[in-house]
């Protein structure tokens, strides 16, 4: 296990993931109904952005370092939960502070809600465990996020969601986020899935999408998001399936992906995909 989230955090790609995780929190919380969160690749919930690992690769600056100016209104409406978790949280624990996706959940939680966070590695286990073991509606576990996946749906709640966020250092792990998602939405039919993937080898991102296009009962949405021109030897952009996403998720994407492609393009290149997967396709 190489992968540490640290180098990488508040990057291109965490934007689109903490923006698309932030809206579904949002529309989670419309409805009194108690619900679950469960991140089965939580990483150390928070990271500094002054810290040496984010100073070395500095990817932030191109990523949630470009928000700094706002969007358009219309834009700006649907960044709100995310901006505000990210205020809360820097009012929580620093200035400096970028959150991962335990922390932004942890913002969203209200009395009745709960958030699950599993995570391998060792040390980083153990940093997440001091920071969200200690509180009522949040519970840390230190174990391999497949496994937990299939253990903890569905959950008691009946309600919430569910983001698959692994850091693709073993081959064809992008052939077992479709396997296990597929098998996962058949064991919880009304859960939100949130699956993340790095964009960079476009045939097996295409071939993940098929078999769950086939494979799915629910209802999906592919958002993909490039911020350079594809290069299958390079990590270009990255993107998310949501399952069962919430009904205005689709009309929201056509507004913040064409800004987002727009504001963190690395050159003169950036676009977007918003397509419909499952039964309704
Ligand atoms: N979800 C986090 C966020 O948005 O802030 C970032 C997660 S990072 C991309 C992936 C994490 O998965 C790393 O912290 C890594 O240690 C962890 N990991 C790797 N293999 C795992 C496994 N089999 N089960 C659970 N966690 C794993």
């Amino acid at each position: 296990m190489n992968y540490r989230h640290a180098f990488h955090a508040g990057n291109f790609a965490d934007v689109l993931k903490h923006l698309v995780l932030s809206r579904v929190l949002a529309h989670l919380s419309l409805k009194p109904a108690p619900f679950r969160a469960i991140d089965t690749h939580a990483g150390l919930g928070f990271y500094d952005l002054t810290a040496d690992e984010a100073g070395r690769t500095a990817e932030w600056i191109d990523g949630w370092g470009r928000l700094a100016e706002p969007f358009p209104p219309a834009v700006e409406d649907l960044l709100s939960p995310y901006r505000a978790a990210v205020a809360a949280v820097r009012a929580r624990h620093g200035p400096t502070i970028y959150p991962g996706s335990p922390a932004l959940i942890r913002e969203a939680l209200r009395a009745g809600d709960h958030g699950v966070f599993v995570e391998l590695h060792p040390d980083d286990a153990a940093t997440l465990r001091a920071r969200y073991n200690g509180h009522a509606r949040t519970k840390v576990l230190h174990l391999d996020g497949w496994t937990a996946l299939n253990a903890l749906i569905p959950p008691p709640e009946r309600r919430g969601l569910v983001l698959i966020d692994p850091p693709y250092e073993v081959l064809g792990e992008i052939d077992r986020l479709g396997a296990h998602l597929a098998r996962a939405v058949a064991k919880w039919p009304t859960g939100v899935f949130l699956a993340w993937y790095p964009i960079k080898d476009r045939a097996a991102v295409d071939r993940m999408v098929a078999v769950l296009d086939a494979a799915l009962t629910r209802p999906a949405l592919r958002l993909d998001l490039m911020i350079d021109r594809p290069d299958d030897a390079r990590l270009t952009g990255s993107g998310l399936i949501v399952v069962n996403p919430p009904w205005r998720l689709a009309e929201e994407a056509a507004l913040f992906l064409p800004a987002l492609a727009e504001r963190l393009a690395r050159s003169d290149y950036g676009a977007f995909r918003c397509a419909a997967l499952g039964p309704a396709a």
